[in-house]
C-alpha cells in the first residue's frame, strides 16, 4: 500500500510532491522518490531507501527543477526496501518513469519477454515492467493516456499508477484497478494522488477515479477514459474535510479506517494466489512451491505455529483449518513460552512463524531456536525484508499495507486468510483434499471480502452513528468485567474479541471455551458481568445455546454474535449482532468485525486513546 502523488502546473513541482508525500507517509515508508520533468525536457529522478527524511536530504543538495512530476512512498511487496527498488522506476532510455501501488501479478512473464527484447532491468520490483512496456509504446502513441492504456492491457493484477514521460511534456497520467487514485483540479494546475490529504492544501475539487479508469492530466485539461479508451465525464466533488481527518480517510481514528479496509486487505492477500483458470479456481503459493521443490517438506510429520498476541489467535484458527483439511497434527505455541519449554522440534516439524511486523523479539528468538534444530521455517509477515524473513526458508506476505493503529484489525484477518491459504496448499501437497473440495473451499474464501463489506455496512455507520451497537456498548462500558465464550473456531473469535475489548477500553474481559465455563469461570458471573457468546451457526450451536442458558440462570446479561436468519438466538440473548452465513472455518473473519467495532464504541465512552492504548506498542521488540 504505497502513496502516490503527481503534479502538473506552473509552480515548482518538487516542494509540492514532497509535501504530498509527507501526508502519505502513513501508507508506507520503506523508501520514497520523485521524478520531475525539467523545462529542457529531461526527467530527473531522486529516490532513497527509508523514511521520507532521507529523500528530503537527497533533494536538498540538488533540487530537481521543473513544474511536472510524480512522487511515491513505498510499502514493498516485491523486492527489498532499498534504493534500487524505490520508485519511480524508469525505462532504459530515461524517457518515462512510473510509480505504482499494488501488484503486477504477471510481472515475471513480462520481465522475461521484455528482457528477451533487450530491455535491461535495474530493480527487483514487479513495477518496473510498466516502464519498459511504456518505452516501447510511447513513440507510437498520440497521448500519454493512450500509451498507458496499451501498457495496462498487458498486465494483470492490481494497481494505482502515475506516469510522466518526455514524450508528452506537461502531462501526467494516472490509472487504477483495485488501488485508490484521485485527480485534484486546481487553477492552471492539476494533481493526482492516492488519497485526499496529499493535495488538500492545493485543491478541494476532487474526482475519484473508478476501477479501470485512466486519467490523462494536463495543466489545463483532464481526460478520463476507461481502459478501452471510452471517454468518461464525471463532475468533481467538493471536499470540506480538515487535513487531519483526511489522512484517516474521513474516519475519526486509524483503528476505524483499518476496520473498514479489511475487505480490501483480504482481496490483496488473495490476489495472485487464488486464481480463476478457465472457470476453475486454483491456489498458487510460489514460496511454498519453491520450498517443496527443495525437498524441505518431504519428511514433515507435524506443524508448529509460533506467534504472540493476535498472531496466536490467527494461528489457532489455522490449527482448526489445517487439521481438518490436511490431517496433520498442528500445535500453536506462544513464542515467549516456546523457547523455555524444551520444545520437540526437528527436520520433521514445519515451523510457521507468524509476526505481522516481522520484528517481534519473542517470535524471532523462538523461530531461531527451531531453525537451530533443523526445522524448515515459513514466515508469515506484513513487512518485506523484516527480521523474520531472514530467519525463514520461505515467506508469505500479508500484502495488507501498513497498520497504524496499535491494535491489530486488518492484519489479524489477513494473517488468518494467508494461513488458510497455506493450509489449503498443504492439504493439496499431501493429497488430503480432492480438487472439488479444494474448489469449494476457495469459492467460499473468495466470497468473504464481499461478506465482510456487508458486516462493515451494518456496524460502521456514517458520521459515527452506532445503530445496533449503541445499547451493547452502553452495557459494556458500565461493566468492570465480562466473559466471552465460543466453541471451535468461534472460541478463537471470543479470544480475539476479549483482547480487543481489553486493549481498547480497559474493561476486563476473559475468553473461554464455552464448555469450560462450568468448570470454574461461571463463578464470576452476576447481573453486573455480561457474557458475550459467539453463537454463529455450526456443529456446536446447540451446545453454545445450552451454555448461554446456564449463564442466564445466574442472572448475567447475554450479548450474542449470531448468523443471519437465526430465529432462536433472540430468545436467549438481550442483544444480538448478526453476520452473514459462511462455512464454520471462515465465519470468524466475519464474526470478529462487530466485536472490533464494539470495543471501539466502549472505549470511546470510557475516554480511552483509540489508536494508541496505554502501555502498548505496535511492534514488540523486547522479550
Ligand atoms: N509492488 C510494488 C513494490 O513492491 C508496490 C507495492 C505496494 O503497493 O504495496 O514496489
Amino acid at each position: 500500500m504505497c502513496g502516490i502523488v503527481g503534479y502538473t502546473g506552473a509552480k515548482s513541482a518538487t516542494p509540492i510532491l514532497l509535501e504530498g508525500l509527507r501526508r502519505l507517509e502513513y501508507r508506507g515508508y520503506d523508501s520514497a522518490g520523485i521524478a520531475v520533468l525539467s523545462e529542457a525536457g529531461d526527467l530527473h529522478v531522486r529516490k532513497a531507501a527509508g523514511k521520507l527524511e532521507n529523500l528530503r536530504s537527497a533533494v536538498a543538495t540538488l533540487e530537481p527543477a521543473g513544474s511536472v512530476g510524480i512522487g511515491h512512498t513505498r510499502w514493498a511487496t516485491h523486492g527489498r526496501p532499498n534504493d534500487d527498488n524505490a520508485h519511480p522506476h524508469s525505462d532504459c532510455s530515461g524517457d518515462v518513469t512510473v510509480v505504482h501501488n499494488g501488484i503486477i501479478e504477471n510481472y515475471a512473464e513480462l520481465r522475461d519477454e521484455l528482457s528477451a527484447r533487450g530491455h535491461v532491468f535495474k530493480s527487483e520490483t514487479d513495477t518496473e515492467v510498466l516502464a519498459h512496456l511504456l518505452e516501447d509504446l510511447l513513440p507510437h502513441a498520440t497521448s500519454l493516456g493512450e500509451a498507458v492504456r496499451s501498457a495496462l492491457a498487458r498486465v494483470s493484477g492490481s494497481y494505482a499508477i502515475a506516469v510522466v514521460s518526455r514524450h508528452f511534456p506537461g502531462h501526467i497520467a494516472g490509472a487504477r484497478l483495485n488501488g485508490p487514485l484521485i485527480v485534484g483540479l486546481g487553477e492552471n494546475e492539476n494533481f493526482i494522488a492516492s488519497d485526499i490529504p496529499a493535495i488538500l492544501r492545493h485543491t478541494r475539487e476532487i474526482i475519484v477515479l473508478e476501477e479501470g479508469e485512466v486519467a490523462d492530466v494536463g495543466q489545463h485539461k483532464v481526460v478520463i477514459t476507461d481502459l478501452a479508451g471510452k471517454p468518461i465525464s464525471r463532475a468533481p466533488m467538493h471536499v470540506d474535510w480538515d487535513p487531519e481527518a483526511a489522512e484517516k480517510g474521513g474516519h475519526p481514528f486509524f483503528y476505524v479506517k483499518e476496520i473498514v479496509e479489511q475487505p480490501q486487505s483480504l482481496r490483496r492477500a488473495l490476489l495472485g494466489r487464488v486464481q480463476d483458470e478457465a472457470g476453475k479456481l486454483t491456489l498458487k503459493l510460489d514460496a511454498l512451491d519453491h520450498l517443496a521443490a527443495s525437498g524441505a517438506l518431504d519428511g514433515i510429520r507435524r506443524i508448529t505455529l509460533l506467534g504472540c498476541g493476535s498472531s496466536v489467535h490467527a494461528a489457532l484458527l489455522a490449527k482448526y483449518a489445517f487439521e481438518r483439511w490436511a490431517r496433520v497434527p498442528v500445535e500453536v505455541c506462544i513464542a515467549s513460552e516456546y523457547r523455555y519449554a524444551d520444545p520437540i522440534v526437528g527436520p520433521d516439524t514445519l515451523v510457521i512463524a507468524v509476526a505481522q511486523s516481522g520484528e517481534t523479539a519473542d517470535t524471532l528468538a523462538a523461530t531461531r531456536l527451531a531453525r537451530e534444530h533443523g526445522a524448515p521455517i515459513v514466515a508469515v509477515t506484513n513487512v518485506v525484508g523484516s527480521a523474520i524473513t531472514r530467519v525463514a526458508d520461505a515467506v508469505l506476505y500479508l500484502q495488507a499495507g501498513p497498520e497504524i493503529s496499535v491494535t491489530a484489525t486488518k492484519t489479524f484477518v489477513t494473517t488468518t486468510t494467508v494461513l488458510y491459504m497455506a493450509g489449503l496448499w498443504l492439504a493439496k501437497h499431501l493429497g488430503a483434499l480432492h480438487d472439488a473440495e479444494m474448489r469449494a473451499e476457495l469459492t467460499a474464501l473468495l466470497a468473504i471480502p464481499d461478506q465482510m463489506e456487508q458486516v462493515i455496512d451494518r456496524y460502521v455507520l456514517p458520521d459515527g452513528a452506532e445503530g445496533p451497537l449503541e445499547a451493547v456498548a452502553d452495557r459494556l462500558a458500565k461493566s468492570q468485567s465480562c466473559l466471552f465464550i465460543g466453541r471451535g473456531p468461534a472460541c478463537v473469535v471470543a479470544l480475539e474479541g476479549a483482547l480487543k475489548l481489553k486493549e481498547l477500553s480497559y474493561v476486563h474481559a476473559e475468553a473461554y471455551a464455552a464448555g469450560e465455563l462450568k468448570h470454574g469461570p461461571i463463578a464470576l458471573l452476576d447481573p453486573q458481568t455480561p457474557l458475550v457468546a459467539i453463537a454463529t451457526a455450526g456443529r456446536t450451536y446447540e451446545k453454545v445455546i445450552s451454555n448461554v442458558e446456564e449463564v442466564l440462570a445466574r442472572g448475567a446479561p447475554v450479548i450474542a454474535v449470531a448468523t443471519d436468519g437465526d430465529r432462536e438466538i433472540g430468545r436467549h440473548a438481550s442483544h444480538v449482532m448478526t453476520v452473514p452465513a459462511a462455512p464454520e472455518t471462515f465465519e470468524p473473519l466475519l464474526a470478529v468485525i462487530p466485536l472490533q467495532v464494539l470495543a471501539y464504541h466502549v472505549a470511546t465512552r470510557r475516554g480511552c486513546d483509540i489508536d494508541q492504548p496505554r502501555n502498548l506498542a505496535k511492534s514488540v521488540t523486547v522479550e
